[in-house]
């Protein structure tokens, strides 16, 4: 587990840029940002991908995405549209296996994804 980076980053073991913190969840500002704003936010738990969850985890899971709507409506990207991604294995772009929902808005964004 120490050698994920996100469960590193958690434990303020790794430098982020950190815009949320909770018991449960942490959101901090993506390293290479691809929309205006971009976040990321993820559970201290440490579960590898969404094919990994248990039915232990449907809560934490509601309250990521409820902390994106929060931090939308706080970067006043809330009306205008946000987008919630989670990439789930190297075929679609994984690249830290650690569950995280990316937060995206600030531009427009096609349908669908490429
Ligand atoms: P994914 O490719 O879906 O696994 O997303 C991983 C995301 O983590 C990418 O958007 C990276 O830019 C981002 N990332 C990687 N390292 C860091 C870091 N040290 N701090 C913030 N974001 C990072
Ligand atoms: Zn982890």
């Amino acid at each position: 587990m120490n050698d994920c980076l996100f469960c590193r980053i958690a434990a303020g073991q790794a430098p982020a840029k950190v815009v949320h913190q909770d018991d449960d969840a942490i959101a901090i500002v993506d390293i290479n940002p691809q929309a205006p704003t971009h976040l990321l936010v993820f559970p201290r738990k440490h579960i590898p991908t969404l094919n990994d969850l248990a039915p232990e985890d449907d809560a934490l899971v509601g309250k990521l995405h409820r902390v994106a709507a929060k931090l939308a409506a706080e970067r006043g990207i809330a009306q205008e549209g946000w987008r919630a991604v989670f990439n789930t294995n190297r075929g679609v772009g994984q690249t830290v296996f650690h569950i995280h929902l990316h937060l995206l808005g600030g531009r427009r964004m096609t349908w669908p994804p490429g």
